[in-house]
């Protein structure tokens, strides 16, 4: 446990965690800077009974998880954050309690991930024809062993001196609305519901303000939708949700009979500068054990259904 804890990663007054939980957190196995040991070791530092490691589309870090969490008392839970379409963007799902002996829920995951190559080839040669060629062996060699997206195609273009950042990158290439993007094949959000759902894990929508269905009104319309495709929760408790939306969205968690997580979205401190494990952005941010019992319920509910 050298480098432990990075400095960088701890930001402001922080309250006491010992016996909360996090349920939303990023390895080396897709865009976060530590590997999923890394983030036992510090969930265990801090007291967290329970963390989730909900890498972006792989399951890939569980097993390593869970055997550091074995020795080190933290339970860890089995988590997935997959990435969904929807007109002008995408919006993001998290999976808990999949079976990790289920091949077939990482291999679908796998097929979803070689058309996302199709689609970052795309942007590269796109990108190209602006002037800024781009050797897709040095986006993958930047990716690592993490799952490959623009993150990575930024970082290239700014060692290249195509732009003097990443975030100028997106900017001006390759965000959304950007000239040189081009959106992802990978699941609509019925066909991803049905995907959790038949493999018998817990969905949850995460951080429901970025869903950017504009103010809590329409985004409790779209959750209902979402609900009657077999959503269970949504992320209420985020480090960029204010004090309106937490408690709003879980007004909105009662109304339509979904259950509530939360998470910090932990990166690392070059992704997300004020994000720290546990405890989200400055100090008040915890996800109290209760939320866990809750999914818990939920979790046997589905696995007690045929
Ligand atoms: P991809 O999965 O390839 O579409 O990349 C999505 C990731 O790119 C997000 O998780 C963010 O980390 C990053 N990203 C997307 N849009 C922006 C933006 N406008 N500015 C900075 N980063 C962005
Ligand atoms: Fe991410
Ligand atoms: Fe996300
Ligand atoms: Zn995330």
């Amino acid at each position: 446990m050298t480098d432990f804890p990075p400095p960088s990663d701890h930001n402001g007054p922080h309250g006491d965690v010992r016996g909360c939980i996090d349920l939303h957190m990023h390895s080396t196995c897709s865009d976060g800077e530590r590997p999923p040991e890394f983030l036992v070791e510090w969930a265990a530092s801090l007291g967290l009974k329970a963390i989730a490691l909900t890498d972006h589309d792989t399951t890939k870090g569980l097993q390593r998880a869970i055997a550091r969490g074995n020795e080190l008392g933290v339970e860890v839970i089995p988590g997935v954050e997959i990435s969904v379409k929807l007109s002008g963007g995408t919006f993001h799902l998290l999976a808990y309690y999949y079976d990790l002996n289920d091949a077939g829920f990482e291999g679908r995951l796998r097929e979803i991930a070689e058309k996302r190559e199709t689609r970052n080839r795309a942007i590269c040669a796109s990108l190209a024809s602006h002037g800024m060629p781009i050797d897709y062996e040095e986006v993958l060699a930047q990716a690592g062993e993490a799952v490959v997206g623009r993150p990575h195609i930024a970082a290239v273009m700014e060692r290249k001196g195509y732009v003097a950042s990443r975030q100028e990158a997106f900017d001006k290439w390759i965000a959304n609305d950007g000239p040189c993007y081009f959106e992802k094949d990978t699941f609509g959000p019925e066909e991803a519901l049905k995907f959790v759902r038949e493999h018998k894990a817990v969905p949850v929508i995460a951080h429901p303000i970025w869903l950017d269905r504009g103010g809590l009104d329409k985004t409790e319309e779209y959750l209902k939708q979402l609900k009657e495709w077999g959503l269970l929760g949504l992320e209420a408790i985020y480090p960029d949700h204010d004090a309106v939306w937490t408690e709003g969205l879980q007004e909105v968690a009662q109304r339509l009979g979904l259950i509530v997580t939360g998470g910090s979205d932990y990166h690392g401190g070059k992704t997300k500068p004020h994000t720290t494990l546990g405890h989200g952005e400055g100090g008040g941010f915890r996800v109290p054990p209760g939320v866990l019992s809750e999914l818990q319920r939920v979790r046997n509910e589905v696995q007690a259904s045929a």
